[in-house]
């Protein structure tokens, strides 16, 4: 039984060389995070090793006492953080866990009115290239040009137009708060279902600091590795138990074999720790780091989708300042800033270039950093893409996150 440094050192190395990137990069890909070790620990733990089909005390295998207890866990935990009377956590990832709604509530063919990707949905929404447009009519709302905020004048009219049997809210580049009671009289008006997809801001809802859409919303999925901080997954919740035997049923077998107990393990303590006071503190400071990052580029000059931010997500719109997201992508990956180019609504580029730079702030919040740092971190952006060809400048940015890195330190364990 050798170590994975002996018994496999080429993979053991390009890990020690990602755990090297993590710690001198700024990461403010809006959906990632930085799991504690607690968490990092269970997903590497033996159980990985069981077949569990079915759910806990109904299962297709046996020496499932202890996965049984484990799953019983996350479910519960899962129940309490979000209000949910029902869930199911073996979804393997946000995409399969809509997937898994779709299967349980739609048949081929039938209507879904969801955000368009180029607007803040996700692709899993009814985009051409997923399943969910494949094998639906998906129709598709946007922002409203002006405000660049959801209009539910528009989604009203679609959706007495269409009659959906499904609508979707929650998004992944979508920088304001979601009203889900707005959308929950619209879809009660036409008698479509209604899923809301918080992959993104499941932390914020958890702790209150998002409104909950479980009080409106017939199912609710969400990815569990965001601003939820867990190991990368997905889960479903609904507040009603007949219904949710149905999503039951479409996870396993609808659409998965046996599920990942160890993420599952995972799952119960990420739900642990989001359950605690210091949560909040930290879902609090991801919201006050946003909005700092987003007046202090507003400040530069640097326009931002909506003028502003309710939760983790800034979204710059480039035109501003004449570039393309693909080129703002590059400058800030040469200043070890890691962030992904993104549409803007509207955008007159093509998904490949962009107009728009998607920054959030969870992960680097994790480290610690506070409202004087994500200043510091706009300060260093805005820089950057400011002087693209001159290289003193460039440098100098390069230091000032190195300095950063250094002074809010990741997974200094070992
Ligand atoms: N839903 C939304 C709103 C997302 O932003 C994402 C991921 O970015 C997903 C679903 C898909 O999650 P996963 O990548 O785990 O399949």
């Amino acid at each position: 039984n050798l170590s994975l440094e002996m018994s496999d050192p080429i993979v053991a190395s390009l890990i020690s060389k990602e755990l090297e990137r993590q710690q001198t990069h700024l990461e403010l890909i809006a959906s990632e995070n930085f799991t504690s070790r607690a968490v990092m620990e269970a997903q590497g733990s033996v159980l990985t090793n069981k077949y569990a089909e079915g759910l806990p005390y109904k299962r297709y295998y046996g020496g499932c006492q202890y996965i049984d207890a484990i799953e019983e866990l996350a479910i519960e935990r899962a129940k309490r953080l979000f209000g949910a009377a029902w869930a199911n956590v073996q979804s393997h990832s946000g995409a399969q866990a809509n997937f898994a709604v779709f299967l349980a509530l739609l048949n081929p063919g039938d209507t879904i009115l969801a955000m368009d990707l180029s607007h803040g949905g996700h692709l899993t929404h009814g985009s051409p290239v997923n399943v969910s447009g494949k094998w639906f009519n998906c129709i598709h709302y946007g922002v409203d040009p002006k405000t660049e905020e959801i209009n539910f004048d528009y989604i009203r009219e679609l959706a007495h137009k269409h009659r959906p049997k499904l609508i979707i809210c929650g998004y992944s580049a979508y920088p304001r708060t979601i009203h889900f009671s707005h959308f929950k009289s619209i879809a009660d008006e036409v008698d479509a279902y209604l899923l809301a997809d918080i992959a993104h801001i499941a932390g914020l809802v958890a702790t209150g600091l998002h409104p909950s859409p479980l009080p409106y919303c017939d199912v609710v999925t969400t990815t569990t590795h965001k601003t939820l901080r867990g190991p990368r997954g997905g889960m479903i919740l609904a507040r009603d138990s007949e219904l949710g035997k149905r999503l039951d049923k479409a996870v396993f077998p609808g659409s998965q074999g046996g599920p990942l107990e160890h993420i599952i393990a995972a799952k119960a303590v990420a739900f642990c720790e989001a359950l605690q006071p210091e949560f909040k503190d930290y879902s609090q400071q991801i919201i006050s780091n946003a909005k700092m990052l987003s007046k202090r580029l507003i400040e530069r000059n640097i326009k931002i989708v909506s003028n502003g931010t309710d939760n983790h997500i800034v979204l710059i719109d480039l035109r501003s300042i004449n570039l393309t997201g693909k080129v703002a992508d590059s400058l800030v990956s040469g200043i070890n800033i890691t962030a992904n180019k993104n549409t803007v609504p509207f955008d007159p580029e093509s998904p490949f270039i962009t107009s728009g730079l998607r920054l959030g702030t969870a992960a680097l919040t994790t480290r610690q950093f506070n409202e004087a740092a994500f200043s510091e971190v706009a300060d260093i952006i805005a820089d950057r893409l400011y002087n693209p060809d001159n290289d003193t400048i460039k440098d100098k940015c390069r230091e000032r996150v190195a300095e950063l890195c250094k002074s809010y330190p990741l997974y200094s364990f070992k």
